[in-house]
């Protein structure tokens, strides 16, 4: 989301005659793009921009902060990093032409609001990164409130954007020669319940999609569980173009952990999911995110975790240690808070029984045939070596004379490790 927030940032300042530059020492503006997920990434901006601040002393630059901890922590910014001259939130990205032009005319400027910036968004280039894969965002924020997460106070609630206004999107971007749409939201799967009409469904946006004309994949990310109904995976099934790839996160697989997240799922519930999803799709992959050390999470309900990555077969996961975020209800579970050396002790047997996951996952694809995208070519002792993705996410290597970026290509699969597969062009 934060990639695709990027991209029209610098879309919407191609308007104001700025353009993207290689170096940053060689910028007049920098804006960090900030995420407050977990603490470790706030830090990362907040030292980011202190890098920058130092910059001033030899060249008149402008500083920007926006994103997550932006809205997170509003106006204070501005005192506390003086050397910062704009601070913009989540919901101010299409405020931009006005408050930039503030900033040029030496005004220090904050515009964090907590409804969205109403602005015709059709009106400004989104200034996308390479030429393969489009983000499109379709869903923005949270009304789940899991009692670990900021998302719902950084994003705000869930809104919808418009059905015909996205597939526009979509088509503008196959135009233009993108092989791959990836439609983004917190909570992919929840798109439309706030439209309340009855087209504007996730399943039925994959549908339309899935007409446009050209030779491309349809990827969506994230879905909440209990969100995936029988009609998206029947549109999942029907629409060649929807890669068999789902995000799935289950972040626990203990059920009375599930409950202090306020997750609305229990581990069978979870598990019954996947199984529909796999006994349904051929290569399809399924991906998870955990978290360890959930204040008061037992050992015994930890190894629930690691059990059911196993059990469940999970093609590979994205894994934390649980950072306290400030206005969320666990952050003042302080008394169950579980100490810092067995928080990351346990992170690193989630990392250990992901891996090896991940490896077994990898080895299932030998002796299948995969269509992959061409991402990469490089030379390498009179070879050129392919980097690709498949539909189910798989990075593959393979070795072509002919084969060029965005080239659509089969390959079959003869060796597993454990981040890649390799195979033979066919
Ligand atoms: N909407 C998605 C997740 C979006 S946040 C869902 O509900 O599944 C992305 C991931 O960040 C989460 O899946 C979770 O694993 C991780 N995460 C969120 N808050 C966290 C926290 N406080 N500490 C550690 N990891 C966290
Ligand atoms: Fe955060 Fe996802 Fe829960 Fe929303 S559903 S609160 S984004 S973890």
């Amino acid at each position: 989301m934060n990639k695709s927030d990027s991209e029209r940032i610098v879309g919407i300042l191609s308007h104001f005659g700025y353009e993207e530059c290689e170096n940053p020492r060689e910028a007049d503006l920098l804006i960090v793009n900030t995420c407050s997920i977990r603490q470790l990434s706030a830090n990362k901006a907040y030292s980011q921009i202190g890098v920058w601040g130092k910059w001033k002393k030899h060249k008149p630059i402008k500083i920007g902060f926006c994103g997550c901890v932006a809205q997170q922590d509003k106006k204070g910014l501005l005192k506390r990093f003086p050397y910062l001259d704009l601070v913009f939130g989540t919901h101010n990205i299409y405020e931009l032409p006005t408050l930039i032009q503030r900033v040029e005319n030496g005004e220090k400027v904050c515009a964090i609001t907590d409804t969205a910036y109403k602005a015709d968004e059709t009106q400004y280039h989104i200034s996308r990164k390479g030429n393969l894969n489009a983000w499109i965002p379709i869903i923005e924020g949270c009304n789940n409130f899991c009692t670990y997460c900021i998302v719902p106070y950084t994003r705000g609630r869930e809104r919808s954007r418009d059905f015909d206004v996205i597939v526009e999107e979509a088509k503008r971007a196959i135009s233009e020669g993108f092989k791959e749409i990836t439609l983004l939201g917190q909570n992919v799967d929840s798109y439309g319940k706030d439209l309340k009409d009855e087209k504007s469904t996730l399943a039925n946006l994959l549908r339309e999609l899935n007409k446009i004309e050209g030779k491309f994949r349809i990827r969506f990310v994230t879905s909440y569980p209990t969100d995936i109904t029988d009609d998206l995976i029947d549109a999942v099934d029907e629409c060649e173009k929807v890669c068999e790839y789902f995000h799935i996160p289950m972040q626990s697989g203990n059920s009375e952990v599930l409950k202090k997240m306020n997750r609305r799922y229990n581990r069978e519930q979870y598990k019954a999911i996947v199984e529909k999803i796999r006994n349904r799709f051929k290569h399809v992959t399924i991906t998870s995110d955990f978290i360890a050390g959930f204040p008061g999470e037992t050992e015994e309900q930890f190894e629930d975790t690691l059990s059911a990555i196993k059990e469940l077969q999970l093609d590979y996961s994205n894994t934390a240690a649980y950072s306290p975020r400030e206005k969320t209800v666990a952050a003042k579970w302080i008394e169950k808070f579980i100490p810092e050396e067995i928080k990351y002790e346990r992170l690193e047997r989630l990392n250990e029984v992901n891996k090896q996951a991940s490896i077994a996952s990898n080895k299932k694809f030998v002796g299948e045939t995969l269509e992959v995208l061409v991402e990469g070519v490089k030379e390498k002792d009179g070879k050129r070596q392919i980097t690709s993705r498949a539909g189910n996410n798989k990075i593959v290597h393979f070795e072509s004379n002919t084969a060029q970026i965005g080239d659509f290509v089969n390959v079959k699969i003869d060796a597993a490790s454990l981040w890649c597969i390799k195979g033979q062009e066919v």
